[in-house]
């Protein structure tokens, strides 16, 4: 039978894993308490760095944001919207990257890379284009 404890992290794990928004700690617990409704703030950042050392989430460092979390587990590059705040996954760019060896040189020693590229999404970029119709137009509506 399974613990509450494994019970916590497998729900937490799922979460993330089916998720494909970069969800923050505390949106991960909202959707944790759907299903644990008395699961803790604490308890959700626990099993977060428990999968993060497992290799089961990949964590995503935002410059001055909150930390998001990322279920798709290949080395992959985002792109930040700065105005919606929407987390978009990448391809890795081979061009844009730092030379290694030279870097290696230096006395780094390199273990993963990720680039994030910040601007606006197509989106935002859509309804900034178009101020005046932006309302007609409702570009963020989805359906
Ligand atoms: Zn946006
Ligand atoms: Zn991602």
């Amino acid at each position: 039978m399974k613990t509450r404890r494994t019970r916590q992290l497998a729900t937490i794990h799922e979460i993330v894993a089916t998720a494909h928004d970069h969800p923050t700690a505390e949106q991960v617990c909202d959707r944790a308490r759907r299903r644990v409704p008395r699961i803790s703030l604490g308890t959700v950042y626990r099993n977060l760095q428990k999968l993060e050392e497992q290799q089961q989430v990949r964590v995503v460092h935002l410059h001055d944001r909150p930390t998001r979390y990322d279920g798709m587990l290949q080395e992959h590059d985002h792109f930040l919207c700065e105005r919606c705040g929407m987390v978009a996954d990448l391809a890795q760019s081979r061009e844009a990257r730092p030379n290694w060896s030279r870097l290696y040189r230096a006395g780094y020693r390199v273990r993963a890379q990720a680039l994030t590229f910040y601007g606006l999404c197509p989106q935002c970029r859509r309804s900034e284009e178009r101020p005046s119709r932006a309302g007609r137009d409702s570009a963020h509506q989805q359906d």
